[in-house]
Order: C-alpha cells, then structure tokens, then sequence
C-alpha cells in the first residue's frame, strides 16, 4: 500500500487546492492512504476536521508529508527545495510547465524521481475527465468576462429605458479554444455583442453556436497538430491578422485575448498602435501576459493603462474563483488516479505502455519518457 500525499500551495496569489474533502471519501473507499498537510483547504474556507472526517490523516509538518508519500499531487510543481525533503522513488503530479522547466525536469531524471505533468495528458476523449488544462482553462474564460465587466465604465447588455437607450458593449474574443468559448458563452450570457476570431477555421461553427459572429481573416493555410492545436502562423500571416483585425478592435468595448501556441510563446497580436484607436477607458484583458502576452504593454500580475485603454494581465485567472477551480482540479486528479488504480495492490500503478503516460509521464524512475521533452533535453546537453 503506497501513501497519496497533498501539500498546500505555495505561490503567494495561488488560493486553489488539490484535494477537496469529497476526493478523500472516494480515494479512501478505494483503501487509499491520504496524508494531507494541515490547512490545504484554508483558501477555500474548508477546515482541516472537514478532512480528517472524510478519511484523510492530516499532517501539520509539510515535510513529514513530503518524506512519507509516495504519490505527491499539487496544482504548481513542488520546487526543489521540496522536492529534496521526498523520496527519490516518489511520482508528482502536477502543472510542471514542461517547456519552461527543462533544467528541473534534468535534475528530477538525474535524481531519480518521476513527474507526470498535467498539461501533457493528450487532449482524447478518454482523457477529458483527467484534462485540467481544459478545467482550468474555462474557468480562465468565465474570470476574464468577469474582469472586463467590472472594469468597463459601461454595461453589457443593451437597455431601453425612458432615459434613453444603451447600445451592447461590443467584446471581441481572440483564440476560440476553450478560453476563448467560455469567454464568448459568458459575455453572451451577461448581453454583450460578441465577435471572435481564431486560426482555426473550425471553430467559426461553434462561436456562431455560442451565438457569436466569427471574423472572417484570409491568411492562407493555417492547420492544426494531431492534438488539435494552432500551428505557428508566419510573421506574413500575423501581419495580415493583426492588420484585418485593427477595426474590429479600434470599435470594441472590450478585447480578450486568448490566443496560445501549445509549448511556444503566444504570437503578439495586438500592438500600440491599434490600441491607440480603441475608445479611452475601453477594457483588455490579455490571458497570455504571463507567458510574454499577446498585447504590446501587458504586464504579467498587474493591470496597466496602455494608451488610454486598461490592460489587464493578471493571470492565475482559475484562482479567483478557487473553490470550483479546486474542485474541477482535484476532480480531474482523482479520474486520472482512478485510471491506473490498481484494487489489489491499493495503490496507483504506472503501466509504461500506456499512451497516457507515455506523454504525460516526464520522468520516471531515472529517464526521460516524453519523446518532445526527450528530445529537447538530448539536444540540449549534445
Ligand atoms: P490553446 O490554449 O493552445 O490556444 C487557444 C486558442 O488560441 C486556440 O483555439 C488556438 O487556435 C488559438 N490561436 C493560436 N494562435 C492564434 C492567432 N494567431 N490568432 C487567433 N487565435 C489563435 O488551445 P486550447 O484551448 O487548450 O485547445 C486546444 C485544442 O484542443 C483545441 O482544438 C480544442 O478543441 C482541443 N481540445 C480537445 C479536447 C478533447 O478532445 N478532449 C479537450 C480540450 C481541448
């Protein structure tokens, strides 16, 4: 029998958690043995007995929970100083941000301890319950409304009232992916006009389902990868985008950006210029700002005047609303657990010929898994 452990957060503006008390009754029906550090919950107004009564062992020394697990679930990969105090057999499962963690994930291979990284789970219909990307993502998009919404000097909706009538506030929607339609849905929900634009011709049908209008931009051929994300545009295509879609921007209320290049940096698309032209108090949020931003001007945490027009950039959106975002999260953890439980053993069983793990496994046991992170890593150190 192994020992899942969970530890509390340690980024300062980070209030999600990994585990909520209904994760502990089914991880525990199962005879799992859940080790949770002492105030995991706190963020969420979830009290340490509310675990203890659902069948987990709470722990208030974090390192005792570091060195006794096995399994070691998170949301933000543990650093390194943690990560010295575990096992070296042990597995964590977390955002490891593989692209942007190459010396750490060198060292977890050199030191003998494996990570399975959330975010390289494939994007497949079996593994949409385990997608926490997807879960985060969403939630990302309903924050980025919400944002907007309590920062735009206007209304969304339109009103006709004996005072006069107010048009809809126009919200444009750049990069339909899961953000970005989640961001559509809520402003169409809150009586927005919306309109989007994405790469991704395929996704035109589903805005229009969303009740949005797609922006139609003829940039040549764009495509997709096998997992279903953009391809890279050339810097001739993201001339023609950024320039087909100034006016649509210079009209908007509100622009939310959302457009991400699956382990590249997220193309620029949005410069002064253009925001020079939008109306003075007119509202950005910019979902890419802490990964180098799709709006000239954004800064990554903070929110920014940009020309007269507020930038935000704050990220971490999911946290705002932690509660549901914990709970999709700890809901996504607890699918992929069950996945490869094994009932005899009590304990979770990493089948290496498994296509899940041979992409979301990063390191395992002293080597590399992940053929794209391998073959970074291999090239990098020749
Ligand atoms: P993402 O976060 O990588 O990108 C967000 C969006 O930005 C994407 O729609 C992308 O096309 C768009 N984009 C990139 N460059 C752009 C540009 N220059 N201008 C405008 N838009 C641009 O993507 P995501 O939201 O994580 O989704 C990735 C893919 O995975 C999508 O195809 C989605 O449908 C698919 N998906 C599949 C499943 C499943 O089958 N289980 C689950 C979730 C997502």
């Amino acid at each position: 029998m192994s020992i899942i452990g969970f530890v509390k957060e340690q980024l300062e503006n980070e209030r999600r958690c990994s585990i909520l008390p209904l994760n502990v009754k089914a991880y525990v029906k199962l005879g799992a043995t859940i080790l949770v550090e002492s105030g995991i919950g706190t963020s969420v107004n979830i009290d340490d007995s509310e675990y203890i009564d659902a069948g987990a062992t709470i722990e208030t020394d974090r390192a005792c929970v570091l060195a006794k697990a096995d399994f070691l679930m998170s949301i933000h990969a543990l650093s390194k100083a943690d990560l010295e105090k575990t096992k070296t057999t042990v597995c964590c499962i977390s955002f490891l941000d593989p692209f942007n963690a190459l010396e750490h994930i060198k060292w977890l291979q050199e030191s003998g301890r494996s990570a399975l990284s959330v975010e390289m789970i494939p994007r497949s219909s079996r593994c949409q319950k385990m997608d926490a990307l997807s879960s985060q993502a969403s939630l990302a998009g309903y924050v980025m409304v919400a944002k907007a919404m309590s920062t735009l000097p206007r209304i969304f909706p339109m009103m006709m009232t004996p005072a006069g009538t107010l048009k809809p506030a126009k919200v444009f929607v750049i990069g339909a992916g899961v953000a970005g339609l989640q961001a559509i849905a809520t402003a169409k929900r809150l009586g927005a006009a919306v309109i989007a634009y994405d790469t991704r011709e395929v996704v035109a049908e589903q805005v229009r389902s969303l009740g949005g209008k797609f922006l139609a931009i003829d940039i040549g051929e764009t495509g997709q990868t096998d997992q279903g994300y953009a391809k890279a545009l050339t810097p001739e295509q993201i001339e023609i985008q950024q320039q087909a879609q100034a006016d649509c921007i210079a009209s908007s209320d509100v622009v939310i950006t959302t457009a991400q290049l699956f382990g590249r940096k997220p193309p620029l698309l949005i410069k002064k210029d253009v925001i020079a032209k939008m109306k003075p108090g007119s509202v950005i949020v910019d979902m890419a700002a802490e990964n180098g931003g799709n709006v000239e001007g954004s800064v990554s945490g903070s929110v920014v005047t940009v020309e007269g027009v507020t930038v935000i950039g704050t990220g971490n959106w999911a946290s705002e609303v932690a509660l549901d975002a914990s709970q999709m999260y700890a809901n996504n953890l607890q699918a992929l657990l069950l996945e490869f439980w094994d009932a005899e053993a009590k304990t979770i069983s990493l089948n290496l010929e498994d296509d899940i793990l041979q992409t979301a496994l990063i390191t395992h046991h002293g080597e590399l898994i992940n053929p794209t992170i391998k073959a970074l890593l291999t090239q990098e150190s020749v």
